[in-house]
């Protein structure tokens, strides 16, 4: 049985692919660019869950296929939990990774270390193509650090070090930050619904 991935991220297809295998599902995961074109809808819930199911049901209502959509961002505190669903244009459409970083650091400039907490969230959508949906969140806790460290993973990963670390997640190697991300987390929590979607084929 085919399952969609509704990104055209294909790190994150192979990687959901390479989890649903370890996994021991005979699922085939394809990716967007596996299937043929259609147009994307706009992102344009107020909450991850909501963007995540934007997603999911349009891939479902396109190809027919079973789909797994995710939506992820940086939530800080004494921002009242922004850059959130903006996290990946926080400078401006168009920002780059380093706009947005060096954006969020300027903004808690004053803050103390100890205000300085925040967390990565992951909400991860499956869509039925008989039009029953599921909807998780997972999280990763931490805090904003003052300067980048680390060429690892991408975004905000050089600013933030998660609760347990003394190294920031973008000095963390691929598999000791999938151990305990939001994604890696979200992905693991999904696999119990993804192997019953394979005995209901
Ligand atoms: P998306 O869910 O792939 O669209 O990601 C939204 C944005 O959130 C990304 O562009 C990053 O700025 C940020 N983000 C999400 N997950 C991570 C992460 O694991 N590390 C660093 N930044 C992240």
């Amino acid at each position: 049985m085919k399952l969609l991935i509704a990104s055209g991220n294909a790190k994150k297809v192979v990687e959901l692919r390479r989890l649903v295998a370890q996994a021991g599902l005979s699922l085939d995961v394809v990716g967007l660019a596996d299937e043929p074109p259609y147009e994307e809808p706009a992102e344009d819930g107020d909450t991850f869950e909501a963007n995540a199911l934007i997603k999911a049901r349009a891939g479902t209502a396109v190809t027919g296929l079973p789909t797994l959509a995710d939506d992820s961002g940086i939530e800080v505190d004494v921002l009242n939990k922004m850059p959130g669903v903006r996290s990946a244009r926080w400078a401006g459409p168009g920002a780059s990774d380093t706009d947005n970083l060096e954006l969020l650091l300027r903004q808690i400039a004053d803050v103390e270390p100890a205000r300085r907490r925040g967390r990565f969230v992951c909400a991860m959508a499956l869509v039925r193509p008989n039009g029953t949906e599921e909807v998780l969140r997972r999280t990763m806790e931490g805090v904003v650090i003052d300067a980048p460290r680390g060429g690892n993973g991408f975004g905000y990963d050089p600013i933030f070090v998660t609760d347990g670390h003394s190294v920031t997640n973008a000095e963390l190697s691929p598999d000791e930050k999938d151990a305990v991300s939001h994604r890696g987390q979200a992905v693991r929590a999904m696999l119990p619904l993804l192997a019953r979607l394979e005995e209901q084929s």
